[in-house]
């Protein structure tokens, strides 16, 4: 699951009418009758709408199905992508899109350019895309899911991400500053920065621990368990401070972010503080002469006012979402669930499933070989502008 922006500007209106009519019918059908994504477009019939859907179909934005048992579309990944790149560019959030830069297990990372050449980061959600090894436990879950439902749960995870990152941004915590989400996306600060994985070492590795545990903590006093807080989701950025370079950590990566009333909460906060621990220890040989941080103590004079969990979740990111997504999370594990799984990883446990996958079932109207290969980008620094939009 590539993300081609080849074909976004050679879209026509009538076209961006077809292709969001998919995306609204798909909230009610698993493949959307062809007759209600004319109706849903207000296109009067006629082959203006069929044009339209040949066009999105031949550059893979929907898809038809085979064996259906009506004539009808369903939304791909990569309709799912410009939709939301659409609605970026509209909002001037976004003015073209650079080198992918990251690929998460579960997300793919684009730099990308506001209208001022402000750099940002563009984040695409693609859960499904997951690796089996390091899912043990309720394969069946995630294997009779279909994509409607893979996409819902990466909207809920760019939400419940943008809507971490707003109220941690606001109140000071190390976090990229949120520029907007749409849909499966969220556009964020670009930290200039290294993964903490890739530092071999710091002039002061006790202080970097200490700032780290001191963020757990600060989290679990507003409220919030990051639940991922390890090597891969800790960015170190350099920052000249009076003529002195620092090590800043800035912390990434939100959507396994639980409250402090969550069932397991202090599961989640010990593993956190562990994966610290223990990253030290191998990575810089550091080992803190102290014990802790501790759930109770850091819960400790925690009063309601403080807590953002419940601020977010009046915000719109409800309960039941939440809950949606936890169970996603639980069964698939985040960043360190998947770095341990591939330590230990054995031939047969290492299948990976992959998105595309189900892109086998479908047909697209015009053939295959009209599906464009992903752009190669040779300037680093943001080639492709998206054009304007018609
Ligand atoms: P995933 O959920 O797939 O783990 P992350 O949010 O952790 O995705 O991002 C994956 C990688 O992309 C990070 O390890 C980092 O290298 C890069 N990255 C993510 N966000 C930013 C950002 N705001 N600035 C710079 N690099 C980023
Ligand atoms: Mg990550």
């Amino acid at each position: 699951m590539k993300l081609d922006i080849k074909a976004i500007r050679y879209l026509t209106s009538e076209d961006w009418r077809v292709l969001q009519a998919v995306e609204q019918g798909s909230k009610n059908h698993e493949l959307v009758p062809t007759p209600l994504i004319a109706h849903l477009s207000g296109a009067r019939g006629g082959s203006g709408v069929h044009k339209c859907i040949s066009a999105l179909a031949k550059v893979g934005l929907i898809a038809k199905v085979k064996n259906a048992k009506y004539d009808g579309y369903r939304l791909t990944y990569g309709g799912l992508d410009y939709l939301a790149l659409n609605t970026h560019r509209k909002a001037n959030s976004i003015y073209s899109l650079g080198n992918q830069i990251g690929v998460g297990k579960e997300s793919d990372i684009y730099i990308t350019a506001s209208p001022e050449g402000r750099r940002l980061v563009l984040k695409l959600h693609r859960l499904g895309r997951i690796s089996f090894r390091s899912v043990k436990n309720n394969r069946d879950y995630l294997r009779h899911r279909n994509t409607g439902s893979w996409m819902y749960l990466s909207r809920l995870a760019a939400q419940k991400e943008h809507a971490f990152m707003r109220v941690l941004h606001r109140e000071g915590f190390p976090v990229p500053e949120p520029v907007a989400w749409s849909r499966h996306t969220v556009v964020m600060e670009f930290i200039d920065s290294f993964p903490l994985r890739m530092i071999e070492s710091v002039p002061d590795p006790g202080k970097m621990y200490g700032e780290l545990m001191d963020m757990i903590v600060a989290l679990a006093k507003r409220g919030l368990i990051h639940g991922d807080f390890n090597e891969f989701n800790i960015l170190v950025k350099e920052e000249t401070v009076g003529g002195k370079v620092e090590l800043k950590p800035i912390l990434i990566d939100f959507p396994q972010t639980v409250s402090t009333n969550h069932a397991n909460a202090q599961f989640y906060f010990d593993r956190d503080v562990e994966c610290i621990r223990r990253f030290f220890e191998r990575r810089f040989k550091y080992t803190s002469n102290e014990r802790g941080p501790f759930f109770a103590d850091a819960l400790k004079g925690v009063n309601a006012e403080m807590r953002l969990d419940i601020e977010v979740e009046a915000s719109g990111f409800s309960k039941k979402m939440a809950k949606e997504l936890d169970r996603y999370v639980e069964v698939v594990g985040g960043d360190q669930a998947e770095a341990d799984a591939a330590d230990g990883a054995d031939e047969d446990a290492d299948e990976a499933e992959d998105l595309d996958d189900e892109e086998e079932e479908v047909e697209h109207e015009m053939g295959e070989e009209d599906v464009q290969e992903d752009p190669q980008v040779d300037d680093p620094k943001l080639a492709e502008q998206l054009g304007s939009l018609s």
